[in-house]
């Protein structure tokens, strides 16, 4: 028999990892519901930082990685992000390198999940499975989940994997009302460009071989390489900060025309320009992000990756967070019991949600730094270094300690509970 049955929503990086990790423990029955008829991931490139990496050491998941990251982590000084002034028709200038152990790690997002899905058991994931609202009367001893086809499960544990649209969060906070994320102000155009068509007369793009930030007046365009260095991932951005918090009109995600991304950056850099134009079918994304939440715990409901912390991607860091949750969550749920697990809920929040929340509020602030729209203006002997103090969360604390801290929250949790 089981101790008790955890019931994972959400079958993205968030899901898949908790699921991954939870499922090495036989006590525990995992089940995962994801409403789409299979795995996927929108968008093209991910990147983590060391942070994420010695979690993935930690958990025995490095070895996979290692396989599809670009380039292979091994623990030396790289680059993180090379800042540029750009938004000038003329050459652009660098105004800060920021360079960290193992730099800027980068992945293709679909290789990312399938070494998640290449580790989970049979039988776990259920597709299809779309959760409309579950029970939370908390004098009941188990969760009911109730799915959008009619269908009912129960669980002892629910977690919310479900993304930025979460319906658990909407449940969990509708007496606050909901919770909803709220527009950033903030368009990203997505593409991607094979390396290929980058090189001519043996001189490559920068970019190849360099994260590159090019930034500029209330824009600014990420551009990296992945799969093996034979793919250039670029997001580039346009900001009207006054609409953040506002409600977004329109669809988030659509398609748009090369003319339009070309327009957005007319009278930027060469080397910018001659990037996007080999960019022929543009996404455009409207970036959303939650308000820091108050909780992410409520009895046995739990929140984890973007349901929990959903933010703007200027720190490449939302995903890495989510990991950094399953981690200490897989870890809490190992040790404690039925009867515990409201601690171990407990425990999981102590630790996470002020980190979360601080790397949350971080890359809004870091993505105004970088369109020199922050108190820093475009002062670059202040900018540049408070740039890089942004990324300082990476390595202040060491994950595998934070996750000590956890259980030895837990456990004194348990000893005033007893
Ligand atoms: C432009 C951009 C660039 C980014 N770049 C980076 C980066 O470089 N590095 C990084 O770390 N992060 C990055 N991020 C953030 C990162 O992509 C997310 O933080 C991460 O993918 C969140 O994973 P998740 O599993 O929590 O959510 P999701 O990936 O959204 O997965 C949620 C899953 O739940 C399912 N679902 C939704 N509702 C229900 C329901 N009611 N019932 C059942 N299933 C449901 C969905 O179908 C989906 O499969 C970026 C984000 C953006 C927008």
């Amino acid at each position: 028999m089981p101790k008790f049955k955890v019931a994972i929503c959400g079958g993205g990086i968030s899901g898949l990892c908790l699921a991954v990790l939870l499922c090495r423990d036989p006590s525990i029955q995992v089940d995962m519901y994801e409403s789409a008829s299979r795995f996927a991931e929108i968008g093209a490139g991910v990147m983590i930082w060391s942070r994420t990496w010695k979690i993935l050491e930690a958990v025995g998941l490095a070895e996979d990685f290692s396989r599809i990251a670009h380039p292979p982590p091994d623990g030396s000084i790289g680059v993180g992000f090379d800042y540029r002034r750009s938004d000038q028709v003329e050459e652009g200038f660098q105004f800060r390198l920021v360079e960290m152990a193992y730099g800027c790690i980068r992945f293709h997002r679909a290789h990312f999940l399938d070494v998640l899905v290449n580790r989970l058991p049979p039988g776990v994931a259920h597709f299809g499975k779309r959760l409309a609202a579950y029970s939370d009367d908390s004098e009941a001893e188990t969760i009911t989940l109730n799915f959008a086809d009619g269908t009912t499960e129960a669980c002892d544990l629910l977690v919310g994997c479900d993304g930025i649209k979460s319906t658990v969060r909407k449940q969990m906070f509708a007496e606050e009302g909901g919770h909803d994320p709220v527009f950033t102000g903030t368009i990203a155009y997505r593409g991607l460009i094979p390396v290929s068509a980058l090189s001519s007369d043996g001189a490559v793009h920068r970019t190849v071989s360099t994260p590159m930030m090019y930034c500029g007046k209330d824009k600014h365009i990420v551009s990296y390489s992945i799969s093996q260095g034979s793919v250039v991932n670029v997001i580039t951005f346009r900001s009207d900060h006054e609409r953040e918090g506002s409600t977004y009109p329109d669809t988030w995600v659509t398609e748009c025309s090369q003319q339009e991304l070309l327009d957005c950056y007319s009278g930027w850099e060469p080397e910018v320009i001659e990037m996007l134009q080999h960019i022929e079918t543009p996404t455009r994304w409207a970036l959303h992000h939650l308000r820091p939440l108050p909780r992410f715990v409520n009895k046995k409901v739990v929140l984890v990756g973007d349901a929990a912390h959903a933010m703007s991607p200027h720190q490449g860091a939302g995903a890495g967070q989510a990991i950094e949750d399953a981690f200490v969550l897989a870890r809490l749920l190992k040790i404690c019991t039925l009867s515990t697990l409201h601690l171990a809920c407990e425990a999981y929040q102590h630790v996470r949600l002020p980190l979360a929340n601080r790397v949350l509020r971080g890359s809004y602030e870091s993505g105004m730094m970088y369109e020199f729209t922050s108190e820093f203006g475009d002062d670059y002997p202040r900018l540049g270094p408070a740039i890089e103090k942004q990324w300082a969360w990476i390595d202040e604390t060491d994950p595998v300690e934070v996750l000590q801290r956890a259980v030895d929250y837990y456990d004194s949790l348990l000893l005033s509970d007893t």
